[in-house]
């Protein structure tokens, strides 16, 4: 069986553009509006060809402006439970959000190695970015863009290091 990769996080942070930068495939919907992957989408990233693992897509609902509804909160969570590593994405141009806190505490209770991937990077300051997150006290951390597939590199060293 291949190891397992979940990226989890809130609508709209860019988990699916890097599932399809990763996967290179378009299975996972990519949209303007937050939330339009509804459920756990799998695929294979063979970028490291003599490494391969299984890359899951978890899901945003629309409609979700109070928080994570319980739907989405369950594939989110069923993906985290069955992956070997957990690739916690949030969007680095509008920094913390309410709803990355709330993944985050549950993130914590989760025995598994967790990375946070700030995404959306291209045309911010970098630094800037990285420390609007420290307070996550996550210690392994990594600046991307999906869309500009840059940092793709970094995550998947990371990635192997921990599978
Ligand atoms: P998801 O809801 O987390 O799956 O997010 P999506 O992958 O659907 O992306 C949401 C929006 O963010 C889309 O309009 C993407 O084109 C955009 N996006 C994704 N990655 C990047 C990035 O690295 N930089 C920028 N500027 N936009 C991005
Ligand atoms: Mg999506």
């Amino acid at each position: 069986m291949l190891p397992m990769v979940a990226l989890v996080g809130r609508p709209n942070v860019g988990k699916s553009t890097l599932f399809n930068a990763f996967t290179r495939t378009r299975d996972a919907l990519v949209h303007d509006e937050p939330g339009v992957t509804r459920d756990r989408h799998y695929g294979i990233c063979r970028l490291d060809e003599e490494r391969p693992f299984v890359l899951v897509d978890t899901g945003g609902m629309a409609g979700e402006d109070e928080g994570l509804s319980g739907a989405t909160q369950r594939q989110a969570r069923a993906g985290a439970e069955e992956a070997d590593v957990i690739l916690f994405v949030v969007d680095g141009r509008e920094g913390p959000a309410g709803l990355d806190h709330e993944i985050l505490s549950w993130l914590r209770r989760i025995d598994k190695p967790v990375l946070l991937v700030i995404n959306k990077t291209d045309g911010v300051n970098e630094e800037n970015a990285l420390a609007d997150f420290a307070s996550f006290g996550l210690s392994d951390v990594i600046a991307v863009s999906a869309s500009h597939r840059r940092g793709l590199d970094d995550v998947l060293d990371a990635v192997m290091e921990r599978l």
